[in-house]
């Protein structure tokens, strides 16, 4: 956002405090809702922490601040008449003071949104290697490994295709799904590439 994107939104209309809206910038799933002033919004794009104007402490309020809870920013939007922003985040810990990774509902991403969920928990495996993760030990064996992997459970999806119920094929599915998502993180890659690809070809 530039200056002048700032500039021209609605804040006189809205009496200097637009709502935002917080989303996961991987899974889609929204966090939270907070206000935020010019100075708010001036903080966020420059910290790279999403801030808010706190109504009831009549300040700015870094989200984390006291719980190490913060949400890195990914982008800021507005909306089709400007008095109202979109915040994509990256969430540290859970965004609810109550605990939970969103301030609607109890759970996490749910449906589609778990394969984004699954990636970042693939990714942590990555970091730690922990003794005993079947994830870190797929990563750490090199290309051949997770290849075979794939190769297998996308026999047993064919097989399961033809010889089980939804059940039995929604479970070889899943573990075709989880073992595609090594394979992206091996390669560097992400659920997007997929998604981006599939969107293009069907632009062109
Ligand atoms: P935090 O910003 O996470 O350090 O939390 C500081 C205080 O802000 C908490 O004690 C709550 O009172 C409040 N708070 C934190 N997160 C939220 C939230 N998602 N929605 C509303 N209030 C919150
Ligand atoms: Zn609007
Ligand atoms: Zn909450
Ligand atoms: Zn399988």
């Amino acid at each position: 956002m530039t200056e002048n994107d700032i500039d021209n939104l609605a804040w006189d209309k809205m009496d200097g405090l637009l709502p935002a809206v917080v989303q996961d910038d991987a899974t889609g799933q929204v966090l939270m809702v907070g206000y935020m002033d010019r100075a708010a919004l001036a903080a966020t794009l420059e910290s790279g922490k999403v801030t808010f104007f706190s109504r009831s402490k009549q300040r700015l309020w870094i989200k984390g601040e006291t719980s190490g809870n913060v949400l890195s920013l990914v982008s800021v939007m507005p909306d089709c008449d400007a008095d109202a922003l979109l915040v994509k985040a990256t969430p540290a810990g859970p965004t609810c003071h109550l605990g939970t990774p969103s301030c609607f509902g109890n759970e996490g991403a749910t449906g589609l949104a778990f394969l984004a969920q699954l990636s970042r928990v693939i990714d942590a495996r990555a970091g730690d290697s922990p003794e005993g993760s079947y994830t870190a030990r797929l990563l750490s064996g090199g290309r051949e490994k997770i290849a075979q992997k794939i190769g297998e459970e996308g026999v047993e999806v064919a097989l399961a295709a033809v010889t089980r119920d939804d059940d039995g094929l929604t479970d070889e599915l899943a573990d075709l799904a989880y073992h595609i998502a090594v394979l992206l993180k091996a390669r560097g890659l992400g659920w997007d590439d997929i998604g981006e690809r599939l969107r293009q070809r069907h632009e062109a």
